[in-house]
Order: structure tokens, then sequence, then C-alpha cells
């Protein structure tokens, strides 16, 4: 064929694929421009999960009668003029082809009506041509109904998905805008029933609780908003407790200068900020958002601009951490015992679904002058209360008593916490670890995976205590181990270390350390079933007491459960 310019219609059905992908992209473009127009009160139809119709009515200051049919022309927009405006974007819209492009594949009617004109206008298009131009009468504000979507594009009809699948990418972007301005009333309305109404009340809780509803969404924590030091960096939101979590990140969302984004640094800054207070494989809920000044942000870097290009990313990943993990470390959980039904206390709520209750801090008078941060990872101290030993049971946990009620501590998850944080801690204070030498180097071998893992660390390794060398193929050779772990097998902690290595997989420093420390520990803590004097379990407990996060373990399990003098009552019938 011979090298031809495509018409018009054509070009535009190819430049409209970028921007419409399926209903949902629709309903996202005419979400965020009624959101420009400073709407307040949104209404969202959709039929056959938006394929067959799509209708959104805003409140917001509409369009000027002499202004309608231009806004349906590619590039035309009243967001911005100058390249210079591309610096500092603080519309959700700018590149002026939503429009242009929804209407290239579908039949629009567009009824508005600015705020102070005295008529409003409809405008119908087919495939992007004008078929209808007049005048109309409506309140301020601005409809736009979109239907038989791609009917002039068959290759793009057939991709889409059942009217469910679709009806759920809709609703997802609902709920997104939804979380992003929580002073947004936004309405739902699917196969003329309503699905979904946010309460336009500004707070952001309330719109938590109509997403998730008063169990998950009634109990997250705010992020108070701090402000970073370097560039204004404001991280706010709210994220769940550790007792509440997921098998996916899904539940994890955020929000750029009140524009959902979907950024792989800034999730993972937040599944950081969870590290060690989360089961393995389990993800937080969370809601965060961060505002930074807009030249500090590219929003153009992506056709539906669901990506973003910061100047400075690891600020920012820094800030969404520290954040997060400062909200979380202050509300590490205690697994409670009984449930109040339950009765017994070998089902702690933590493994049986149930959530544990919150962490509260306790009054400043309790247990003050006992507890000292053993560490500043950025987390607040939580300031555990002093216990009193009175025993053990099964040689496995240790039994306390402590101002509201019975602890029951497990002793190997407690003595890993201690050590992780005390090694951690020295490690941070830059202290070499006591380490000793073996009286002849042990020869180890592993398995491919872990012996490549191993042999990248080293370095670390050593600076941990862990003098260890490739003698060849997948076998080391062990010369010197940290001299907490004098008792253990040389085989044993490297197979824990690099299992602990495989696990975290990552190659940022600080993360390849903290794995290696959880596998040392995981090796010198107490085992469960060895029998511990009254002066070794006190021991232990005045070192949880120093601990910054005594609740958990460092792979996430609880370290303890408490069983309130209130739950005792209960138990025991007495009210
Ligand atoms: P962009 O949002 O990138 O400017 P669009 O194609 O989405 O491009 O919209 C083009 C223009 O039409 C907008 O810049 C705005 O001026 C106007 N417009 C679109 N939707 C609305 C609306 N719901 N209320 C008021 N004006 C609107
Ligand atoms: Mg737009």
């Amino acid at each position: 064929m011979p090298i031809h310019v495509l018409s018009d219609q054509i070009a535009s059905q190819i430049a409209a694929g970028e921007v419409v992908e399926r209903p949902s992209s629709v309903v996202k473009e005419l979400l965020e421009n009624a959101i420009d127009a400073g709407a307040k009160d949104v209404r969202i139809e959709i039929r056959a999960g938006g394929k067959r119709f799509i209708r959104i009515t805003d409140d917001g200051h509409g369009i000027p009668a002499a202004e309608a049919a231009l806004a349906f022309e590619r590039h035309s927009t009243s967001k911005l003029s100058t390249v210079a405006d591309l610096d500092h974007i603080s519309t959700l819209g700018f590149r002026g082809e939503a429009l242009a492009s929804i209407a290239a594949v579908s039949r629009v009617t567009l009824v508005t009506r600015a705020a102070d004109e005295d008529v409003g206008t409809l405008l119908r298009l087919e495939g992007g041509e004008v078929v209808e131009e007049r005048s109309s009468g409506r309140s301020p504000g601005t409809t736009v109904t979109v239907e038989e979507l791609f009917f002039n594009v068959p290759a793009r009809r057939k991709f889409l998905r059942t009217d469910l699948t679709e009806r759920r990418h809709v609703s997802a972007w609902v709920t997104r805008y939804a979380l992003a301005y929580p002073d947004l009333r936004l309405t739902l309305i699917d196969e003329g029933r309503e699905t979904f109404r946010s309460p336009g009340t500004g707070r952001l809780e309330d719109v938590l609780v109509t997403v998730h509803g008063p169990d998950v969404g009634g109990e997250l924590l705010p992020v108070y908003p701090q402000a970073g030091q370097a560039r204004p960096i404001e991280v706010s939101g709210f994220v769940s407790p550790p007792s509440i979590h997921r098998g996916s990140r899904q539940g994890i969302m955020l929000f750029v200068n009140g524009r959902w984004v979907n950024d792989r640094q800034m999730t993972y800054a937040v599944i950081q900020a969870y590290h060690t207070f989360l089961p393995k494989g389990r993800y937080p809920v969370a809601v965060v958002k961060v505002r930074m000044p807009p030249e500090d942000v590219d929003v153009n870097v992506h056709p539906t601009k669901v990506e973003v290009r910061f100047r400075d990313g690891d600020t920012v990943f820094r800030s969404v951490q520290r954040a997060v993990r400062q909200t979380v470390a202050s509300e590490a959980p205690v697994a409670p015992g009984a449930g109040r039904s339950a009765g017994t206390w070998s089902t702690p709520a933590w493994s049986s679904g149930q959530r544990p209750r919150p962490w509260k801090e306790p009054p400043a008078s309790s247990g003050d002058s006992l507890v000292q941060p053993a560490l500043d990872m950025g987390d607040r101290p939580v300031q555990m209360p002093p216990l009193r030993v009175m025993g053990q049971i099964g040689a496995t946990y240790i039994v306390a008593e402590g101002p509201d009620g019975l602890y029951l501590i497990d002793q190997h998850a407690a003595h890993e916490r201690v050590l992780y944080e005390e090694m951690m801690a020295h490690h941070d204070r830059d202290e070499p670890v006591a380490s000793q030498g073996l009286l002849e180097p042990a020869t180890v071998e592993l398995p491919p995976e872990s012996a490549a893992m191993v042999e990248e660390n080293l370095e670390t390794l050593q600076d941990l205590g862990v003098e260890v060398e490739l003698f060849g193929g997948n076998v080391f050779l062990v010369r010197s181990l940290p001299a907490m772990l004098a008792q253990a097998r040389p085989s044993e902690i490297l197979a824990d270390v690099a299992e602990s290595l495989d696990e975290t997989r990552s190659r940022v420093d600080r993360e390849v350390e903290e794995a290696i420390v959880r596998g040392i520990c995981k090796r010198a803590a107490v085992k469960a079933g060895q029998v511990l004097t009254r002066e070794e379990m006190e021991a232990l407990i005045a070192g949880l007491e120093r601990c910054a996060s005594p609740r958990t373990c460092p792979h996430g399990r609880p370290t303890m459960i408490h069983l309130t003098t209130g739950q005792l009552a209960h138990q025991f019938g007495r009210h």
C-alpha cells in the first residue's frame, strides 16, 4: 500500500484508543472534568457495565454556550495555555483530549449551562461529528451522556468484557475519586439502582466506612499530616492497624495531589512500613495521600495520567514510609486471649480471624521509667506496661501479670524480638557485633538459590558477625559467628540466614541487613520447650520492655496475648 495520510476520522479513533480503553475510562475522564469544574454533587449512571450507556451529571460551573462545540475538538482545553503551565498543573485534566476521544468512538449528548448564562446548550455528536446543537434549559452544570461505546470500532468492542467486569472497573474509579475528594458527593446508579453513595461530609474516615464497612473502614488509623523537611511533601490518610490485613496489595490506594496513582515505589513504601508487623504474604489496607508542589511531580508521562514521575522519588518514598511506619508502630496490637464468647485461651483472635483490640497507649504513669526505646528506627516507642513474671506453661509460654490483667508471652517470639532490636541497635551505632571464631571452619552446602543470595551478601554478613567465604560451587566456609550463637550449628545458621534473605529478595541495604539479623535471631532465640529459670524469664521480659515494638516478633507474629481483668471477670460471669 502506498504511503498516505490517514483520514481525520481514523486518526482520531486511533488517538481515542490511548484514552478510552473501556467504559471505566469514560467514567474516569468525565468525573475528572466534573471535579475540575468545581462540582460538589456528581451522579454517575451506567447500563450494561457502561457499554451501552454512561451518564454523568454534575453541578459544576458548566460550559459557556459559545464554547460547547469547541470542547470536543482535539487539544481543546481551558486548563492550560502555555508550555510553562505544564510545570505546575493543578487540575486533573489538561491534555484537552478526553471529550474528543470519547466523542470519536461513541454517541455523545452534552447538556450544559454556564453558571453566569441564562440558558443552556444541547449538543449531540456521533463518531465525533456534531449532529445537533440547540439551546436547552437546565440548572448550572453539565450532563454528558455516552451511548454505544465503540459502536464504530468493532475491534475495540470485541475486547470489552462482561457487564460484571466492566461494572467493577467503573465502580473502582468511582471509589477512588470518592476517597480522593471526601467533600464530593458521588452517587453511582447501576441499571437504575443506587449501588454507591459517598457521604460528601469532607471527612475521609466517613468515606472509608462507606467503602470498606465499619469493621475495617472504622478501624483504620489516621496518618497525621507530616511535612517533609527538604521539600514540602505532606503525607496524610488512613492505614490499617497490624490486626487488619489482606492477601493482596489491592487495598493500598495512593493519591498524589488529588489524583489516584499507580506507583510501585510508593506502594512498596507502604508495605515496607509494615515490615515485621504483618505475617508474610499479607498486606495492609491503606489510603495514603501525598501533597507536593505541582512542579515536583510530572503528571504528563502517561496518556491516562495514572502514572507520575517525581523529581525526587527517594524523598517521596522516605516520607511515605516514615509517616505510615510511625502510625503503625504506635498502634502495634496485643492479640487478646479469649473472645467474649469463644472462651478458650488457645484460639487467639489473631489466628481465628477475629480482630484483636488495638493496642492503646497506657497512661504516662504506668512504667515510664522502665521503658527505654532500644533503637530509633523512626518508630515511636510503644510504652509496654511493667509485667510481673508468675511462671511458665508447657516450657513455652511465660505467664505474667500486668496492670490490666494477664499476659501470656511466647518465649521464642519474645526473645527473637529482643535480640533483633538489640542487634539492629548495635549495628545502627556502628558498633562491631561480638563475634567468635570457630575452632575449625565449618563447611556448609546450600541449595543454589540460597547460595547465590549468601554469596551476594558476604560483606554484610561479615559486618553482622558472620564471617563466611565461598569455598566453591554452593559450598561455604564459615569461620566465625556472632557470640550469641555460640551454641548453634553453623549449617543451621547459614540455612536460616539464607532462607531469610530468600524471603526478602530485596537489594535494599537496610532490608538485607534486617533479613540477616532476623535469620540470626531466629536461631539464637530460646526455643519453645526449654525450661527457663525465674531470672531468665525476668531478664526476657525486661528486654521486651525495652523494645520499640514489643508486641510482634520480627516476622510479624504476636509475642503476647493479653487477657484483661474485664475479660477475666466476664469469663467468670462477674458482671
Ligand atoms: P481537559 O479536561 O484535559 O481540559 P477535556 O476534553 O476533558 O479536556 O475537556 C475539554 C474542556 O471542556 C475542559 O478544559 C473544560 O473547559 C470543558 N469541560 C469538560 N467537561 C466539563 C464539565 N463537566 N464542566 C465544565 N467544563 C467542562
Ligand atoms: Mg478532562
